[in-house]
């Protein structure tokens, strides 16, 4: 038996929760609420941690988010590389993976910012702090 609970660190980064309490929500509103889909509170709501670690440090997602979306790009590019056996043409690469940058383009924004969090900051999952509300 397991005496000591700890939840998935996959599973919370997800679901875009808090790395310490693995509680709070780091977004407000849902990524299909596409004006409010940005909105973030600066300290968690469960634990009170406060996310941003130094002036400027969601800039660094910026970096994740473009390598999210060149991952995205070169799978979507080869899929379609299998899928028309190399006769897709120019329009047949473009198109869609301009198309699935543009729609997935909230997810991006909110992974990148959730894997900055998770893995270029100090804090880790604390369970005292889980149970604080
Ligand atoms: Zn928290």
């Amino acid at each position: 038996m397991c005496d000591k609970y700890e939840p998935s660190k996959g599973l919370a980064i997800l679901k875009c929760k808090c790395p310490q309490c693995q509680s709070g929500k780091l977004f407000n509103f849902p990524f299909y609420n596409l004006n409010k889909f940005t909105e973030m509170d600066a300290t968690c709501k469960v634990c009170g941690l406060k996310y941003e670690v130094e002036p400027g440090f969601f800039w660094g997602a910026m970096y994740v988010s473009y390598t999210l979306t060149v991952g995205i790009m070169l799978i979507l590019g080869g899929l379609i590389l299998w899928l028309s056996n190399g006769e897709a043409g120019f329009y047949g690469y473009t198109i869609p993976i301009i198309s699935c940058m543009i729609l997935t383009a909230p997810l991006t924004y909110r992974y990148s910012r959730v894997l900055m969090v998770y893995f270029f900051s100090p804090f880790r999952f604390n369970p005292d702090m889980a149970n604080k509300k």
